[in-house]
């Protein structure tokens, strides 16, 4: 077996895995790759990639195993037949998931003689390997610090949050929850200016300019959700329930689709209900923490 140094086994080539593994090539490491559909590993193999037969020597290459897989029930999949191949093997879980699957994949990992540690990369493809990229981590602190050259490598930046093996994938799924809501809205809004005439292209700098704006409101608010304050002196849910009508009527008189902005509608129509009509809209995070409140 290879030293733990400079060398490391990737598993699953989607986009993602593929990416780590060409920067561990572009570092010099010895890298050794499995996919289920093994021509993707084409061209690594070209650039010095070892291709295992299988996931029993893929395990079997290096102490150091990158998942990059699409979920947890994939890693099951492709880990499960080669359990023996597990014991003394640190598994460094790139798939994303829910915090409690992370929790019990550790689990697992340990009945195995494994140890995982959680990961969550903040960035797409093109971000890996580059110093600002960032990626969160949980697990285990010392196995954290003893692979960081490697996890450094993957993400310039790493942060690890915790022992609990959920709390990467929280940290992930937090940022995920903003994420697609966020580009749900941008779409929404492309299809709002189509039903006008006007391109993507078009409403760009707007978009772009709007989103800009949002870390002032967070930093704003953060520090008097925290403080349970939700006065209406800077705006109130009655004036915000009025303008997000008025975003529904929009879209509904241009005949796109209002599935996003009519849930909007409800959430603020629930706060009005609980009587925050004077209260800034920042009152609906009170209702968003109870499910079904
Ligand atoms: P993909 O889903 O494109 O590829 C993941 C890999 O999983 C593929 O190699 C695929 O194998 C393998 N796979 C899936 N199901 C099975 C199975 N049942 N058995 C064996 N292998 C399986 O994912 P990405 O590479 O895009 O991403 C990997 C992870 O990183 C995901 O969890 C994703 O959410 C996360 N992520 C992705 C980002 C992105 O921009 N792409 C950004 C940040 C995180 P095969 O090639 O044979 O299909």
């Amino acid at each position: 077996m290879s030293s733990t140094k400079q060398s490391v086994t990737v598993i699953g080539l989607g986009p993602m895995g593929q990416a780590m593994a060409g920067a561990f090539l572009d570092r010099g490491y010895d890298v050794t790759v499995w996919n289920r559909t093994a021509s993707r590993a084409d061209a690594l193999v070209t650039r010095g990639a070892v291709l295992a037969p299988n996931v029993k020597e893929a395990l079997a290459a290096h102490e150091l195993v990158i998942l990059s897989l699409t979920d947890y029930d994939a890693m099951y999949a492709v880990l499960e037949p080669a359990e023996a191949a597990l014991t003394g093997r640190t598994l460094v879980n790139l798939s994303s998931d829910t915090p409690e699957k992370a929790r019990d994949a550790a689990r697992w990992a340990a009945e195995q003689g494994a140890v995982q540690l959680t990961g969550g990369v903040t960035v797409p493809p093109s971000g890996i390997g580059q110093a600002e990229s960032s990626t969160f981590y949980s697990g285990p602190r010392d196995v954290f610090d003893r692979h960081r050259p490697a996890l450094e490598v993957i993400t310039g930046r790493t942060d690890h949050r915790g022992e609990d093996p959920g709390l990467a994938a929280l940290m992930y799924q937090i940022g995920m929850v903003m994420f697609w809501t966020s580009m749900l809205s941008y779409w929404q809004a492309i299809a709002l200016a189509d039903a006008n005439g006007l391109t993507a292209a078009d409403i760009l700098p707007h978009a772009v300019e709007t989103a800009n704006s949002l870390p002032g409101f967070f930093s704003f608010y953060a520090e008097r959700i925290d403080a349970g304050r939700h006065i209406g002196d800077v705006d109130r849910l009655a004036m915000g329930m009025a303008s997000i009508e008025h975003v529904l009527h929009t879209n509904a008189d241009a005949g796109v689709d209002t599935t996003l902005p009519a849930a909007v509608v409800e959430l603020a129509r629930r706060g009005m209900d609980a009587g925050h009509a004077a209260d800034s809209f920042s009152s609906l995070v009170e209702l968003m923490k109870k499910a079904g409140a």
